[in-house]
């Protein structure tokens, strides 16, 4: 069975198979959870079992046609808007030309599809040619729209559809997807796994540059203040200052636990002895307090302030936090 192929995810995955065996499918879904867990995936197989050919019970069984053509990409009944391109945005023309295509009858599948990945994506005209579709909801016809920013979607959006929820993974499903699927090395993908807050997608960027990310966990808790690396080595690309607020984040959380003598809740096992030694040294009121001052400059890079200004606020904070 395909269900089987989507690692974790199976309150959501029960609640799909009670409504196809009910023959009570929703006209709209909305899949929700954080980056990287599997969403899109999960709405495939719901495409795949909307259409397959298999017996009631069996669907998606992954060995129809139907079933192949839609994991392959290239069915005509199953539309998918995905991520990319010049524009991020959905915008209305997109979602005229996919209504033109609904008012039609489906190509030869039982239902046509519309996967939306992600949600927040759709401009606000995008959004309110959406809604009228779903207002009327057609029995030929199924939407599966997929966010990690629940706030950022139009709530007349979210009303009007089901909310399947798909949370982050456990950390062993993690690891075996990294070391199973993507050849990662059993150590890395035992450490990177253990850091990604149950996100494949956050697991593998981090093991991919896995030895420069060990090197600024090295600066981060050198037992002598070192701050000639924030002093030149500032990045500059939104990507990179991004990376580093989200590292010296997860470290600060990690000196909190440390301090509190919780050291089964450390993330960052293998750099225990540096993290006691912090924790010992700093004020931990101090240490919270900047980790969620760094979470919102964190933020303050989505809506466009300039890399280089958060990455030497980030600096400033840090070496305060130092005593610098
Ligand atoms: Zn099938």
């Amino acid at each position: 069975m395909a269900w089987n192929d989507v690692y974790g995810h199976d309150d959501a995955k029960r609640l799909l198979r009670v409504h196809l065996a009910s023959r009570e499918v929703p006209g709209a879904y909305l899949f929700v959870g954080p980056e990287g867990v599997g969403k899109r995936k999960l709405a495939l197989e719901m495409a795949r079992a909307l259409n397959c050919t298999a017996e009631e019970g069996q669907r998606p069984c992954d060995q129809c046609p139907t079933c192949a053509q839609i994991m392959k990409g290239g069915h005509p009944d199953v539309h998918l808007l995905l991520p990319g391109g010049a524009s991020d945005q959905v915008k209305i023309e997109s979602v005229r030309q996919l209504l033109g295509r609904f008012a039609l009858r489906p190509f030869n599948a039982a239902v046509q599809v519309a996967l939306i990945d992600g949600a927040h994506r759709l401009t606000e005209e995008a959004a309110n040619a959406l809604l009228k579709a779903l207002e009327e909801p057609s029995r030929s016809a199924r939407f599966l729209l997929t966010t990690s920013r629940l706030a950022d979607c139009l709530p007349t959006i979210v009303s009007r559809c089901q909310l399947v929820r798909c949370g982050p993974l456990p950390a062993d499903v993690v690891r075996h997807l990294l070391t199973d699927l993507h050849g990662c090395d059993p150590r890395t993908a035992e450490a990177a796994s253990r850091l990604s807050a149950g996100s494949v997608s956050r697991a593998l960027e981090l093991a991919g540059r896995w030895d420069a990310y060990q090197r600024t966990l090295a600066r981060l808790g050198a037992e002598q203040l070192q701050t000639e690396w924030l002093e030149r080595g500032l990045p500059e690309t939104r990507q990179e200052v991004a990376q580093l607020l989200e590292e010296m984040t997860a470290w600060l959380r990690d000196v909190a636990v440390a301090a509190a003598g919780s050291p089964e809740q450390i993330a960052h096992t293998e750099h225990g002895e540096a993290l006691r030694t912090q924790a010992a040294a700093m004020d931990v009121d101090r240490c919270v307090d900047t980790a969620f001052e760094l979470l919102s400059l964190r933020e303050s890079l989505e809506q466009f302030v300039s890399p280089r200004l958060v990455a030497s606020l980030a600096r400033e904070k840090w070496l305060s936090l130092l005593g610098a």
